[in-house]
């Protein structure tokens, strides 16, 4: 059996008429950028998440950096994350021109620890951007309290948690800002790169419609200094079929990680990071955490299992981040994660049967070990 970690084949397939029908209908109007599928695209999303506004851009890259330049966060200027994320998320804020300060993670949920944020508040920290880290949501409460406090802003990086759920609420609408990645393989996915904010302030609104469009505020008027950073037009009209599936997709991969879990439930060897009672997690990625990871890994792969990791390396200790000065031992929980996390396949299309497949050789491998 073949079980690969993600198929995106399969989801296509599945609304292949409708998405073949908006791709020829955008090539016949010839209306690429801006323009009513995006605006439809961003009412849409706001709404999903319960913010008043939504701006459509080309990554999630670029909607992380344009949220620190709309809150006019940049040089000289300290952002608060998490040590344990893909690498984007700091390379946004170097991006901006401020300085990435790391935080280590609570080894139960493999988010940024709120008990050591303040520890990394100094006089030019601006802004914390918590990660929902594989679709789980961070501790928003903690987090935004510790925000107030010191007079800091708050973007979330929801690139993994379109539809994650907070205390109620879905995430990304916790802090001023909350930006998400739509590369193919999100929950939410374009086809191609994209990414969009959502804000409910209206001058943070207004300023990153300008950022993502040259400064534009007229035809010939650039009131600042912006970016090309616009989602396309044909990629809204696609998100647009895809998000009317989304609460859907995220039952099925809730689903599908429930049954992981009961069928690894008598591997002791196995943990995997904790839902809080506040929240609701989507599974972008499903993680185990396990000694013998790389063992793991080479012998589910032979067996036909798209079996990857999210990360084999924390961001402090990547090469693009020497210059920070971070040495290894700087965050103990975020570096022992890296060696015991395993991303197991999780896409909505999933069958019980390959579950049960994945999560019998997972334990077969473990017997065998003992041996
Ligand atoms: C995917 C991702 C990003 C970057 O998004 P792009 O659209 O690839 O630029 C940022 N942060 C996190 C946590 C991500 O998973």
């Amino acid at each position: 059996m073949k079980v690969p970690l993600v198929d995106l084949k399969l989801q296509y397939l599945s609304i292949k008429p409708e998405v073949d029908r908006e791709i020829k209908r955008i090539l016949d109007q010839s209306a690429f950028i801006l323009g009513s599928d995006i605006e439809k695209f961003e009412k849409k999303f706001a709404k999903f998440c319960g913010a008043k506004y939504a701006i459509g851009v080309s990554s999630g890259t670029r909607a992380l950096e344009l949220a620190l330049r709309a809150l006019d966060i940049g040089k000289g200027d300290e952002v608060i994350t998490t040590a344990h994320t893909f690498l984007a998320t700091a390379a946004a804020i170097a991006h901006a021109g401020a300085k990435p300060v790391f935080v280590d993670i609570d080894s139960e949920t493999l988010n940024i620890d709120e008990r050591k944020i303040e520890k990394a508040v100094t006089k030019k920290a601006k802004a914390i951007i918590p990660v929902h880290l594989y679709g789980n949501p961070a501790k928003m409460d903690e987090i935004t309290k510790i925000a107030r406090k010191h007079g800091l802003n708050v973007i979330e990086d929801a690139s993994q948690a379109h539809g994650a759920i907070y205390k109620g609420k879905k995430v990304g609408i916790f802090g001023q800002i909350g930006c998400f990645s739509l590369f193919p393989a999100k929950n939410l996915g374009a086809y191609g790169d994209a990414g969009i904010l959502v804000t409910s302030s209206k001058g943070l609104y207004q300023r990153l419609n300008l950022l993502r469009n040259h400064g534009r505020s007229g035809k010939n008027k650039h009131t600042l200094i912006g970016y090309t950073a616009r989602l396309d037009n044909l990629q809204a009209a696609i998100l647009n079929i895809k998000l009317s599936k989304l609460n859907a997709w995220n039952r099925k991969r809730r689903e599908h990680a429930k049954m992981y879990k009961e069928f690894l439930s008598d591997a002791k060897e196995v943990s995997f990071p904790k839902e809080t009672e506040k929240s609701r997690p989507v599974y972008c990625y499903f993680v185990i955490k396990c000694s013998e990871r790389n063992k793991l890994m080479k012998f589910l792969k032979k067996k036909g299992i798209g079996a990857s990791i999210h990360y084999p390396q924390p961001v402090h200790l990547q090469p693009a981040f020497n210059f920070l000065g971070y040495e290894k031992g700087s965050f103990p929980e975020a570096e022992r994660a890296v060696k015991e996390v395993l991303s197991l396949p999780m896409y909505p299309e999933l069958k019980k049967g390959q579950i049960k497949y994945v999560t019998d050789q997972i334990k077969k491998f473990f017997w065998q070990s003992q041996k």
